[in-house]
């Protein structure tokens, strides 16, 4: 189960993600178009 959900600053692109995508995608930015992310954009499900 998702424990966050994700909301591209960038393309708006809403992920729900558990712990280990949510820092993948801290380290690598947006998995849909590579915008750099920071941890306001994911919020507790
Ligand atoms: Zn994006």
């Amino acid at each position: 189960m998702s424990e966050y959900e994700f909301t591209c600053p960038d393309c708006g692109q809403q992920i729900d993600v558990n712990t280990p995508v949510r820092e993948a995608t801290l380290s690598h930015g947006c998995p849909v178009c590579g915008a750099s992310v920071s941890q306001e954009h994911f919020s507790r499900q």
